[in-house]
């Protein structure tokens, strides 16, 4: 009866039945790739996979209220990932995960911030220390230009993290939220390694 007054189906692909599909599941187990986003955030990005397939559902998914238990398998599979970078070189280890910013008023909408919530699943280090000017307005519906200078000097460090830290985010698209992220960190001293994110778009 639960599963009649609750169906679940797949954060990834919808399908009726488990939080995560097998396929899903395999599809989310890729190797993460370097990628380049026009606006260049300054140290290399790193992502799970495309903005397509299981890992946009994913994110799609965190998004929303009924489907807040699959932040947990996001940080599972964030904490996969960076591992594996770890492990290759291309990230120190035990560097401390920095959220990239969400809008406050947005990330209330969605039961909490989803990126720093699949952070704190990860198991790793987590320093939310990055928050946005609520003045900025929404990146999306927003070209590659009007981006940037929405961005600029609207992201704030709250506190500084201490040691490396990379710089974590759903979705790059343009590249805009994260260069203008790393831009704090670095101006602060901080010894950004690089960022990593959910997908690519
Ligand atoms: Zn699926």
């Amino acid at each position: 009866m639960g599963e009649l007054l609750l169906p679940q189906k797949c954060a990834g692909c919808a399908t009726p039945g488990a939080l995560l599909c097998d396929d899903c599941r395999l599809e989310l187990a890729r190797p993460p790739e370097r990628v380049f986003p026009n606006t260049a955030p300054l140290v290399p990005v790193f992502a799970l996979g495309p903005y397509a397939g299981a890992h946009r559902g994913v994110v799609l998914s965190m998004k929303e209220r009924n489907h807040l238990a699959v932040r947990k398998y996001a940080g599972a599979v964030l904490r996969a990932g960076v591992e594996y970078l770890e492990a290759r070189g291309d990230i120190p280890v035990s560097a401390v995960l920095v959220p990239a910013p969400t809008r406050q008023s947005s990330a209330r909408a969605r039961g909490g911030d989803p990126v720093e919530q699949i952070c704190r699943a990860s198991g790793c280090a987590v320093a939310p220390v990055l928050s946005l000017d609520p003045r900025a307005a929404d990146q999306s519906g927003l070209d590659e230009a009007a981006r940037r200078s929405n961005l600029s000097g609207a992201v704030r460090l709250t506190a500084a993290p201490g040691g490396r830290v990379v710089v974590v985010d759903d979705v790059v698209t343009t590249g805009a939220t994260l260069h203008a992220s790393v831009a704090i960190l670095l101006a602060h001293g901080v010894d950004v390694a690089a960022c990593v994110t959910l997908c690519a778009a």
